[in-house]
């Protein structure tokens, strides 16, 4: 029986909605706070509005997207509730955004008076956050710039303009609990809100914290946490989080679509990188760089750590150099049929290679893999709590 005649499912990326939200309930009841759960650049590469949608059942709070157009279009999708959103540029449509109903943000007093100009008068004030860099040196205003900053806001408050709705600030090393940066950014980030008070703001929400600082440092959680990686189950800051049980929500897969033998001597690939030293067979797996596979997998691999993905329940590395659309893995002399399932990363509960596992091998993070995956790709959604509903008794929510 070398052939099955059931249709084989294109290559694609498995979304699990019940991981995302049991994650969200996890950080809320972890971190004890609210929860800004946060679905930029498509959701990590999981789906913008099915992300949000998902966290917010999980009872995420707030959705955060990082551009106005991430956010508009989640209002467009039916995505309601509060959503805050920070990457605008000079000329953004911060109409656009009032008429929205978003929480927008603010680094610095020209953009507080181009909104002010924007959003003219309105029956209800707009609702807009501050951010303060307090050492990333990234978006955010500079201390220097502070004092101004919030009699701005403060003056904006006292006509009617918006209301301030938080003040906040990101870590730069959250994910290296020991490095001192983050002692120097709280502390700098409790000088703001002190400096904010002074000023006569009193924000809805103070938040500092992303995935990382949620899970390991409790001092930086204020009234929420901004998680991102952490929502859709991958380790923020691996070697330092201990297991708190976040699922991984993404499954990548593809079926297998050509095995062959190679003999000692041939090389496989561009540039024939890899050479057989003993006869074995190879498997084509259909998926490549144009599809969001890191080339890096091959090009970083030294024997030993080469990226994987799991044939039919099995460990395979990958030969030679990934291309466009597709890559070679090893199978070490086995036949699996064509159309054998290949899972790329997943849960370590299928038991395949996880995105952290792709990560190491590429000298990259975990959040390039998924956000990058995509390409030619499409995103089916699952439940495993609808799945599992006729066996397992839902826990309440
Ligand atoms: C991306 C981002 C986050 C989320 O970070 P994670 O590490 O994914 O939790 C939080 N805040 C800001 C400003 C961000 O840009």
């Amino acid at each position: 029986m070398s052939r099955t005649p059931a249709p084989v499912r294109p290559a694609e990326i498995v979304v699990d909605l019940a991981a995302i939200r049991a994650n969200a309930r996890l950080l809320r009841a972890t971190s004890g706070v609210q929860l800004i759960a946060v679905v930029k650049a498509d959701g990590y590469g999981h789906g913008l509005v099915e992300a949000a949608r998902a966290a917010q059942q999980g009872g995420a709070e707030w959705i955060a997207a990082a551009t106005l157009d991430e956010a508009l279009a989640l209002r467009a999708a039916g995505i309601d509730g509060r959503l805050l959103c920070w990457l605008t540029a000079p000329g953004a449509d911060y109409a656009a955004a009032a008429d929205a109903d978003l929480d927008v943000t603010a680094y610095s007093v020209a953009e507080l008076d181009a909104i002010a100009a924007a959003v003219g008068t309105r029956a209800e004030p707009v609702r807009i956050q501050l951010k303060v860099d307090t050492g990333l040196s990234r978006g955010g205003a500079p201390r220097t710039e502070w004092p101004d900053l919030f009699a701005r806001a403060r003056a904006g408050e006292q006509e009617g303009t918006w209301r301030v709705t938080g003040v906040w600030s990101h870590l730069a090393c959250a994910d290296e609990p020991d490095h001192p940066a983050n002692d120097a950014q709280e502390q700098a980030y409790r000088d703001a809100l002190e400096l904010a008070a002074r000023h006569g703001l009193d924000p809805e929400i103070r938040h500092l914290a992303n995935s990382a600082a949620a899970l390991l440092r409790p001092s930086a959680r204020f009234d929420a946490v901004r998680c991102g990686i952490a929502v859709y189950g991958l380790d923020p800051a691996p070697g330092h989080t201990h297991d708190v049980g976040l699922v991984p929500a993404m499954t990548v897969r593809a079926p297998l679509a050509m095995v062959k033998e190679l003999a000692p001597g041939d090389a496989v690939s561009y540039g024939h990188r890899w050479t057989a030293d003993r006869p074995t067979t190879v498997g084509l797996v259909p998926l490549g760089y144009g599809d969001g596979i890191p080339r890096h997998a091959s090009v970083h691999a030294t024997p030993g750590t080469a990226a994987q993905v799991a044939v039919d329940g099995k460990r395979r590395p990958i030969r030679g150099r990934v291309c466009m659309d597709q890559f070679m893995v090893d199978l070490g002399g086995d036949r699996p049929p064509v159309g054998t399932e290949v899972i790329v990363f997943g849960p370590p509960s299928l038991g395949g290679p996880t995105a952290q596992d792709w990560a190491e091998a590429c000298g990259t993070i975990n959040y390039e893999i998924v956000t990058r995956i995509g390409g030619r790709m499409a995103r089916r959604y699952v439940d495993s709590d609808l799945a599992a509903d006729s066996t397992i008794a839902r826990g309440g929510e």
